[in-house]
């Protein structure tokens, strides 16, 4: 899968947008890395993290954003906290409460055969185990529930419209980059 054509599918030949493009993800980790010595205080483990968060607003007061600041701050308690989630089987993302857009297809080791799972890959960093052919929105399940679209210079992506609450999700199968990453979660809202 080449990052080329995820960038060219989001920008086409827009120079400006393809620089942004190929810096988001770095930018993003730079912005992220000033909230590495961030202590989150946590009211109680529950899921979502992002809302037992008692200190949450002086991260709003640093970044001015209040978006932004909680993404940070969830990136932090994916890498503080993930562990303990470790199995989680919901919708959507225990650290932050997104719903998942992004889904990477990993091969297994199986007793016999090689397996394949799908992960949901989360804004924040998270990344849990998945259910084949169901919709992180709504719930709706099995392959009759899904519009699969996909661009003959992308392979292995896979893009799952669902027919009853409209949420498309990517399915990646193989390796990508983060900048590719970055282009799908934008390209999916483009195809909802
Ligand atoms: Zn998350
Ligand atoms: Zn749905």
């Amino acid at each position: 899968m080449s990052r080329e054509a995820v960038v060219k599918a989001v920008c086409g030949e827009d120079e400006e947008c393809r620089k942004g493009l190929s810096e988001a993800p770095r930018e993003t980790a730079e912005f992220f890395s000033a909230f590495s010595t961030f202590v989150p205080m946590l009211k109680s483990l529950e899921a979502p993290l992002i809302e037992r968060v008692e200190n949450l607003s002086s991260a709003e007061a640093l970044v001015g954003d209040r978006d932004l600041a909680r993404l940070a701050v969830a990136y932090r308690l994916a890498q503080l906290y993930g562990e303990r989630f470790r199995g989680w089987e919901g919708d959507r993302c225990p650290i932050c409460g997104a719903v998942p857009t992004l889904f990477l297809v990993r091969r297994e080791p199986g007793a016999l055969f090689e397996g394949r799972a799908k992960y949901a890959k989360c804004v924040c960093g998270f990344t849990w185990r998945y259910k084949w052919w169901r919709c992180p929105k709504c719930g709706a399940e099995g392959r009759e529930n899904f519009e699969v679209l996909y661009r003959e210079d992308m392979e292995g992506i896979f893009f799952h419209k669902c027919k009853r609450c409209g949420h498309v999700h990517v399915e990646v199968n193989g390796e990508i980059d983060e900048v590719a990453e970055y282009g799908l979660r934008i390209l999916a809202r483009y195809v909802a």
